[in-house]
């Protein structure tokens, strides 16, 4: 029906016949002669009519926005000083000789600028309108490259694109699973894949040596800002290789990727601990481009009155950090209440300070409510520990050790941001040597990555001391931002029973839920492991968006629904029937049938959860 793109028409087309289609993206009348903008996906190309083809100039005068149309005509340089230098057909049009009408259109729900000006839940009703929008439009076509780029690099690395399947058993990968009733099995439930990890496991029992695939994974989770119900990941596994030569092929991947799609030449990945990770950091996603440090000062307060940091110096699960923040103490009482107030929100009890005005004058330069509380000597040691200057501000945080990383871990974060101390764009890292396990409030231990993960030590040790038992995994970070993680898996049957143990999962529970694997590791499974890239997260760094929504054709609001297909739905009664299930309520007239733009998550600027 064409022979061009829109935005493909240059100065190389003069005076050549070309047919176009179309979207009418504007359409003005300049006294006798009509210009229309036609838009594909490709771009804009101006066209122009004039009343020498009447029957094509009528026609032009009665399209209207976002009309589908065909155009011919002759390509020519725009007369000058009309020529547009924003646009890459900027310096010709199109003297139309033929119009035809495709498709005629309602008025869009609203204009498709840059700059729209609309709530979001109508965009996303009217999501096969918003995605025409360029920016929109030029996000998919981003993520089309990546996956494209991404697909290239691991074909040509020798790994094999796998599918696996999407109803399945439940994989523990720590969230809900969405169930999908069986009609043949009565009372019996799929789950969708929270992640692909057993059957990229299995694959490498089967020989498969490297797997890679773009997988769609489902997890019923409470949403935050950057997460999907549904998200895609860019899901890897290989055999008879070590976490070094697993990080290496990946870190090249990314870095490559930055290097030819976005033009960015990324650092070289520093690997840090967990463990340092979060004394320096306060969290297992450092965001490295902040230079703020958390800095333990809990043995110097061990021994003063003030119980707010004795108490948690003493304890065994406590935690008592400071934060320099230099040139701090220009900070007004208003903003360091806003901090307050924002550290509360991570379960801080309050925001200590200490505003270093002149070091020279002891403890008479320094400004605290607290000084009294810590005396002259803990105060002046604290401020040497810190290594304090002259105008910062010190802030500090004292309570139980994961209050504290996690408080103080957000505020250099937002006082990074608040303060422009940003001093790099890109700052990625291996985060490696994640403890195996964590204890949950009820003294029960759960696998930090997933139950599959390789421990670095033997199952002697594993069981004589699982809280200190670290693990053979690693996740990679970029601007404090995790995206990816993955691990070095067990390959060997009584490791794996020995982690199930550990977990409370005892043989008969691990038998029933994973019996398959705990066969297939009988049957000459190679060493191998992996790991999983999250695809959305990804295109939003790279993009800059600023909500997941922006970067996935169809996404969900954050109470799970689609605003568009009005996913979820009621069935009818015969349907559930057949699946065995009766409901404990009646659905509501207006369930499923009728959902709100509730839940419309308001954009989270940093993106971080
Ligand atoms: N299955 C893991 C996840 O989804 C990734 C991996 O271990 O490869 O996080």
């Amino acid at each position: 029906m064409r022979s061009h793109y829109c935005g493909g028409i240059n100065e190389s087309h003069i005076d050549q016949e070309v047919t176009l289609c179309g979207w009418v993206h504007r359409r003005r009348d300049h006294g006798g002669v009509i210009f229309l903008d036609l838009r594909d996906r490709d771009g804009i190309s101006q066209v122009v009519f004039d009343p020498d083809t009447p029957e094509s100039f009528e026609l032009a005068e009665k399209v209207r926005s976002e009309f589908v149309i065909q155009v011919t005509g002759k390509v020519r340089r725009r007369p000058a000083g009309t020529e547009n230098a924003n646009m890459s057909t900027g310096q010709v049009e199109v003297l139309g000789t033929a119009l035809n009408l495709l498709n005629a259109a309602a008025t869009p729900p609203f204009p498709l600028d840059e700059h729209v000006d609309v709530g979001e839940d109508v965009r996303l009703k009217y999501r096969f309108v918003d995605l025409r929008r360029p920016e929109m439009l030029n996000r998919l076509k981003f993520r089309s490259r990546v996956t494209s780029y991404i697909r290239n690099f691991l074909d040509s690395n020798e790994f094999m694109d796998v599918e696996t399947p999407i109803l399945t058993r439940a994989t523990p990968e720590g969230a809900r699973d969405y169930l999908v009733p069986s009609r043949t099995q009565e009372g019996s439930f799929f789950a969708l894949p929270q992640s692909p990890q057993l059957f990229k496991q299995l694959l490498m029992v089967s020989g498969i040596d490297r797997y890679y695939q773009i997988a769609k994974c489902f997890r019923d989770e409470d949403l935050r800002a950057d997460r999907q119900p549904e998200f895609t990941q860019i899901d890897i596994e290989a055999s008879f290789i070590d976490e070094n030569t697993l990080m290496n092929l990946n870190e090249t991947m990314i870095r490559d990727l930055f290097r030819d799609v976005l033009k960015v030449a990324l650092p070289a990945f520093p690997k840090m601990p967990y463990s340092e990770a979060l004394q320096r950091f306060g969290s297992d996603k450092p965001d490295l481009r902040i230079p703020l440090e958390l800095i333990d000062v809990a043995d110097l307060v061990e021994a003063v009155d003030f119980k707010v940091f004795a108490g948690p110096a003493k304890d065994p699960k406590g935690r008592v950090a400071a934060l320099r923040v230099p040139n701090g103490s220009q900070l007004t009482r208003k903003q360091i209440d806003d901090y307050t107030k924002y550290v509360g929100i991570y379960g801080a009890k309050g925001l200590a300070y200490i505003k270093v005005n002149d070091l020279s004058k002891g403890i008479e330069g320094l400004q605290s409510p607290i000084i009294k509380f810590l005396g002259a000597e803990v105060a002046l040691a604290i401020m040497e520990r810190v290594s304090a200057e002259d105008g910062d501000l010190v802030f500090f945080g004292a309570d139980r050790t994961t209050v504290v990383n996690e408080a103080l871990g957000a505020l250099r974060i937002k006082l990074g941001h608040d303060m422009n101390l940003l001093t790099t764009e890109w700052a990625p890292l291996w985060v490696v040597d994640f403890p195996m396990f964590e204890e949950l409030g009820d003294g029960s231990l759960h696998a930090i990555h997933h139950p599959f993960t390789a421990p670095s030590c033997t199952p002697e040790e594993l069981v004589a001391s699982p809280e200190t038992a670290l693990s053979r995994a690693y996740d990679m970070v970029l601007n404090g931002t995790e995206l990816g993680g993955g691990s070095i898996r067990i390959h060997d049957e009584s490791m794996q029973q020995t982690v199930f143990r550990v977990l409370g999962i005892d043989e008969a529970e691990a038998r029933a839920k994973f019996g398959f694997l705990l066969d297939a590791l009988k049957y000459g499974c190679p060493p191998h492991g992996g790991l999983a890239f999250g695809l959305d997260r990804l295109i939003m760094l790279m993009t800059g968006a600023t909500s997941i929504r922006d970067v996935i054709a169809f996404p969900k609001t954050q109470s799970a629904t689609c605003l568009m297909t009005q996913a979820p739905g009621t069935v009818d009664e015969k349907q559930l029937r057949e699946l065995h299930i009766r409901l404990r309520k009646p659905p509501t007239p207006s369930a499923g049938g009728n959902i709100t733009a509730e839940g419309v998550m308001k954009v989270d600027e940093s993106g971080n959860n």
